[in-house]
This record gives C-alpha cells, sequence and structure tokens, in this order.
C-alpha cells in the first residue's frame, strides 16, 4: 500500500546547488532523514535533471524547479552573476509552485538548502516552514567568509600578513581559499559566498557537513555567534560500516563513472601500491602542470590510477597513456569512493576539495594536497598541519609542482619512516569518522534533535 503523510515524521525538500560537489553531501543527508522517517523530495533543476548519468534511490522522490536555464545550466548564462540572478528570480517562483502543489498531499514541512541559494529562506517565511541550510564546506571556511563577510577581516591581505581568527590556527596569506588570498580574481564567486551569510541567522537551523572532533575548536567558537551543527561526514554509510551494503543504490553522478574497469585493474593490485589522482569535478590544471603531474607519475614507477576528465584529456602528454600503460590507468570519472575504500589504493593525490578531503579521512587514505583554487588551499593547511593526515607539494616559482617533487611526495607517503605518522593519523582519524555518525555519535545526535523538532512541530 502506498504511504500517506501520516507514515512519516516529516516531508522535507532537499535543494542542492548544481554541482557534483555540493550534491553529494546533500544526497546522502537525504538518505539518512529518510532511513530516519522522514519523507524527502530531492529537487533539482531541470537542466541538472536531464544531465544525470546515475542515479537511483528509491526511497527518495525527485522533483525539478527552473533555474531559467533549462537548455544548458550555469554554462548557458553569460556570468555566474546572471545565472544567480535568474536562479534566485524563477527558482523562487518555481520552488513556491512546488511548496504549494503538495499542499493537498504531502504538506512540506521544511526545507533543507545550499547557502548558495540563501534566497530559498524567503520561500519558507512565505509558506511558514522549517529552514535549514547545509555548508557543504568545512566550519573553518565558512568561519573565515563570515568574517570577511562581517569585515571584522580586512581585505586585500598582505602577502606575509600572519592572519588571526578565532577558533582558527594562525593562518598565512596562502592559506586562505583563493577569493582571498588572490583578492578580486573571481569577484562573481567572491560574491557569492559571501552572500550566504546575508540571512543565515534567520534559519532555524545551520548544518555543517563536518564533524565535530575534526573542527573542535572552531565549531566551539561559531557556536557563539551562529548555531552551526556538524551533521557529516556525510559519505554513504556503506564505506563506514560495511553490513550496509544498500548504500550502494544512492549514487549520483554527473559524469559516467567507468567502475568496473577501475576495480578489476584495482582487484589485480597489492595492497597500498596504488597512487590514486584526482583533482574533482571544476577544477583545470594547466597544461605545463599536466606534463610534469605526468612525467612525476612515470618517474615515480608506482602503479597510479589518474581521473582525467574528457575536457581536461587533451592536456596529457602525447602517447603517455600507451607508454605507461603497464602501471597507470587513465579515466574519465571513477567510482572515487570505492576507490578509496579499495585495500590497493595507498595514496591521494588531491586537490582537497572538502568531499574528497573527507572521503579520503572517512576512508583512511594518506593524502598529498595539491590545491588549486576556492577552499582548497584551506583544506590542504589542515590536512597537513592540524591533522596530520598528509603533506602539500610544494609550489616553485613559477606556480608549478614540478616532476620531481611529485615523485617526493608519493614516496613520503607511501614508503618512508616520514610517512609513518601520517599512515598511523589515517587509521585513527577512519575511527573518529565512523564514531561521529555511528548511532549516538556526535553527528547522529545533531540529526536526532533535528528531527525531534520536525516531530514536535509537525504533531
Ligand atoms: N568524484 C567521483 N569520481 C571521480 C572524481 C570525483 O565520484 O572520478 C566525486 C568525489 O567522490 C566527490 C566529488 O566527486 O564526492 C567531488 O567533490 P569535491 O568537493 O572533492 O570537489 P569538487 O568537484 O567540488 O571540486
Amino acid at each position: 500500500m502506498e504511504k500517506g503523510k501520516e507514515d512519516y515524521i516529516a516531508h522535507c525538500l532537499i535543494l542542492p546547488y548544481p554541482s557534483q560537489g555540493h550534491i553529494n553531501p546533500m544526497l546522502q543527508f537525504a538518505k539518512r532523514l529518510s532511513q530516519k522517517g522522514v519523507k524527502i523530495t530531492l529537487v533539482l533543476t531541470k537542466f541538472l535533471h536531464k544531465t544525470i548519468q546515475e542515479f537511483s534511490s528509491s526511497p527518495i522522490s525527485l522533483e525539478t524547479i527552473s533555474d531559467g536555464f533549462d537548455e544548458g545550466g550555469r554554462a548557458q548564462a553569460e556570468s555566474l552573476a546572471a545565472y544567480r540572478k535568474h536562479f534566485r528570480l524563477i527558482g523562487t517562483e518555481t520552488l513556491s509552485e512546488l511548496v504549494e502543489k503538495h499542499k493537498t498531499d504531502f504538506a512540506v514541512d521544511c526545507i533543507i538548502y545550499d547557502p548558495f541559494l540563501s534566497w530559498v529562506l524567503d520561500v519558507t517565511q512565505k509558506f511558514g516552514l522549517v529552514s535549514a541550510p547545509l555548508f557543504t564546506q568545512s566550519c573553518a571556511v565558512g568561519n573565515i567568509y563570515y568574517h570577511v563577510y562581517k569585515e571584522e577581516l580586512k581585505l586585500p591581505l598582505l602577502e606575509t600578513q600572519k592572519i588571526v581568527i578565532p577558533g582558527l590556527p594562525l593562518l598565512e596569506s596562502s592559506d586562505m581559499p583563493s577569493f582571498i588570498s588572490v583578492h578580486g580574481s573571481h569577484p562573481e564567486s567572491f560574491e557569492m559566498v559571501l552572500y550566504q551569510f546575508q540571512n543565515l541567522e534567520k534559519a532555524n537551523w545551520i548544518f555543517v557537513n563536518t564533524f565535530h572532533k575534526l573542527e573542535e575548536e572552531v565549531i566551539n567558537s561559531m557556536t557563539k555567534f551562529l548555531p552551526v551543527k556538524a551533521i557529516g561526514p556525510m559519505i554513504p554509510s556503506m564505506y563506514i560500516d560495511q553490513r550496509l551494503m544498500d548504500d550502494k543504490e544512492y549514487g549520483f553522478s554527473m559524469f559516467k563513472p567507468i567502475s568496473d574497469v577501475c576495480i578489476k585493474w584495482l582487484n589485480e593490485r597489492a595492497r597500498r601500491s596504488v597512487v590514486y589522482v584526482s583533482f574533482g569535478s571544476l577544477a583545470q590544471l594547466g597544461a605545463e602542470q599536466m606534463e610534469e603531474l605526468a612525467q612525476g607519475l612515470k618517474m615515480c614507477n608506482e602503479y597510479f590510477l589518474w581521473v582525467v576528465r574528457s575536457s581536461e584529456e587533451s592536456k596529457l602528454p602525447e602517447n603517455f597513456s600507451e607508454e605507461t600503460a603497464k602501471k597507470g590507468l587513465i579515466v574519465s570519472w571513477c567510482p572515487q569512493l570505492e576507490v578509496l575504500a579499495h585495500k590497493a589504493t595507498g595514496c591521494f593525490i588531491t586537490h582537497c576539495g572538502w568531499n574528497s578531503t573527507l572521503e579520503a579521512l572517512s576512508l583512511g587514505v594518506p593524502m598529498v594536497a595539491m590545491p588549486q583554487w576556492t577552499d582548497q588551499s584551506t583544506n590542504a593547511k589542515f590536512i597537513k598541519d592540524v591533522w596530520k593526515m598528509g603533506i602539500k607539494a610544494r609550489i616553485d616559482e613559477k606556480g608549478l609542482v614540478e616532476q620531481a617533487e611529485i615523485v617526493r611526495c608519493i614516496k613520503h607517503i607511501m614508503e618512508g619512516e616520514e610517512g609513518e605518522e601520517i599512515r598511523t593519523n589515517v587509521i585513527k582519524w577512519k575511527e573518529i569518522a565512523r564514531e561521529a555518525i555511528d548511532e549516538g555519535g556526535s553527528s547522529d545526535k545533531n540529526i536526532e534533535e533535528f528531527i525531534s523538532s520536525l516531530m514536535s512541530n509537525t504533531s
């Protein structure tokens, strides 16, 4: 028999910002809530819905709204500012229609949304719904942006400036998100990250994809002015607890993963013998950097699995795949969690996107940090100096990580005695991450608190 509204604790809409790194944690949160008896409707833009390469999640309903660019999404808009403006106007209208539509069957109680779309709060207020923004970046990064938004941190920074922000370690200018360290570099993106805070104090809940022990000091410091709740790490629970294999059906990908080939290839490799290399869904390496990385991987003589998105393929050195065929596998997209969880994976060369960082941390894979832009330099600082989960590749005066440096970093992690501390730390963090989202863990308690409040709202 079909379930009715009375069979659920509450009905939440979940609206991610349409990019892979923002969708993944939202979808996992959707799943957690659904497992705990909340009806979830995932709301996607029409264009995103069309581009999905892989999605199945039976208990979660799917609905679409418009961002005004149904044929091409962000790429169709002339600028990020134009995209955001249309999304706000048309999104407000179409999201309101969606809430109206459900009034007679599954009335909506709450909207969980990406703070990049902070206009959603107006929709929740119009309909008297609970508002719950979910930050998909680290609490540390949120704290930095907040201090800039409040003008407590004045820009531009001096190149040699030491930055003191409550709750954070002493930071250098180069540890700051790129929109701040290279002031004026991406003005429209910078405006978007600050926009997250424009009405935040009016939100009923403020979630962050992190966990208490990972960012204890910054969470404690931030809660003095914003009641942030850590609910992460939002990665599929099967990777935390092998008994939860059902999670496999919760994939969502904008790219087509070359799954079977990757896993078969990894199955043939020895324990901790493979270097996994990926720069996520957006970062674009310069041709020279690609060359250095490629030559470094070749010189190092370790097995490697390298994700080179189709749009980046032309930057690979000529005949590189053929020349390294015995040692390397290059794919356009992989099932990253399965790769990180695989026993053959011994090291992760990463751009330090927040999801990749949390995934490596939760699955116990040491990292070589090669941050490219946005929040990645800050994540790299924490990976290296705070959590001691990896090292950061040194950049030369031309702004490149040279091939010899790539080799040094890989050897440091994979072989050297120096890597021992890192290899021990990854085991520790893996365990702490699991505890946080296990039943009764710090993140699980925060989720339960949210659910109890939804229950008392709807009863
Ligand atoms: N990812 C994946 N396959 C790949 C590369 C990345 O599934 O080949 C996933 C990865 O697991 C992560 C997301 O894409 O969840 C990338 O998010 P992240 O925040 O690390 O970086 P972004 O793409 O936002 O820069």
